[in-house]
């Protein structure tokens, strides 16, 4: 188009490039959590749920794109295309059948709140009754001072790790991204820590702010699992740096994402927009809906 091949405009070779990054990281997460579900001692509830969550999401981001990339073409059926001596590529078939894998098999909410759960269950464990306002203020205080024993030595454990160089220097050009990762990591677990604190049981009920958690963990290990792919691949075929480019962005742009979505834990709208979903259930918008025909 305008001269040339689509994939030549930024805007498509924007897509494009995503799609490459992406199928990368999709095929290391699956590579990381099969071999660790064969290791028979190791709990893979979170990198199995978090494989699902992220390859139903991420499957419809790709055949979205492509269905854009298409144009007219990938709203097409194969049928139509071929009936006009076009290449039936059944994109539009992929689309309908990409989607149904963000509802079945735990939709995306179930399998988020599923991840919260395990990720929020040991602190509610240690310190549920000291934020628990419905109990007695005797029983807080004594399970205050219980979960005070134990926060002492975590939370500074979270804050003191080291996550710079020369750590992971292993990973060559990929290092700097197990770096962060590392970091990030144990920033999450102390903003987990601080948002039980701010909500107390309440936490619960803040999904936005919970799957906005979950979502970081889940780029945590897209990040661990595009870096091991990418150096299993470099010490098995040395002079090839495929791998090596394509997990560099795959980490990219799993960073930038932590990044925005850190930011976003506690500074967000979610109140206002949660208040106005409820206003609107009570019909309290119900003109907008004139002229929609049913
Ligand atoms: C093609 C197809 C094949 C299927 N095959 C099978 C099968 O073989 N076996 C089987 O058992 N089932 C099957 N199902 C059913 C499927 O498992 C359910 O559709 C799925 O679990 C979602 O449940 P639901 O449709 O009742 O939606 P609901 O549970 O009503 O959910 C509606 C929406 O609300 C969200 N939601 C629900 N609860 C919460 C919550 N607590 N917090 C936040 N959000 C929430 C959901 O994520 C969803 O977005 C199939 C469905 C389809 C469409």
């Amino acid at each position: 188009q305008w001269g040339a091949p689509v994939g030549k405009h930024d805007a498509v070779a924007q897509m494009l490039g995503r799609m490459a990054a992406d199928t990368y990281a999709m095929e290391a997460i699956v590579e990381l959590a099969a071999a660790m579900s064969g290791r028979k001692t190791l709990d893979i509830r979170f990198e199995a749920a978090m494989a699902k969550l992220w390859h139903s999401e991420k499957l419809w981001d790709l055949v979205h794109d492509a269905v854009q990339i298409r144009g007219g073409r990938g709203y097409e059926s194969a049928d139509s295309l071929r009936a006009r001596g076009e290449d039936p590529m059944p994109v539009e078939r992929c689309m309908r059948d990409a989607r149904i894998n963000l509802i079945f098999e735990g939709s995306s909410e179930i399998m988020r709140l599923f991840i919260a759960r395990e990720a929020v269950d040991s602190h509610l464990t240690v310190a549920g009754k000291a934020i628990d306002p419905r109990l007695p203020v005797a029983t807080r205080l004594a399970a205050l001072l219980k979960a005070g024993a134990h926060y002492a030595v975590w939370y500074p454990a979270r804050g003191l790790g080291w996550g710079r160089w020369p750590r992971y220097r292993d990973f060559g050009p990929l290092a700097k991204h197990m770096r962060y990762a590392n970091r990030r990591s144990r920033k999450l677990a102390r903003t987990i820590f601080h948002a039980m604190i701010r909500f107390g049981p309440g936490l619960e009920r803040r999904q936005a702010v919970l799957f906005r958690l979950v979502d970081i963990g889940c780029d945590l290990f897209v990040i661990a699992a595009c870096c091991v792919r990418a150096m299993k691949t470099i010490r098995e075929q040395p002079g090839d740096r495929t791998a090596v480019e394509l997990a560099d962005v795959a980490c990219k742009l799993a960073r930038r994402r932590i990044d925005g979505r850190f930011r976003r834990v506690f500074r967000n709208d979610d109140l206002e927009i949660y208040r106005l979903a409820q206003r609107a259930m009570d019909h309290r918008y119900s003109w907008l809906e004139h002229g929609i025909v049913d």
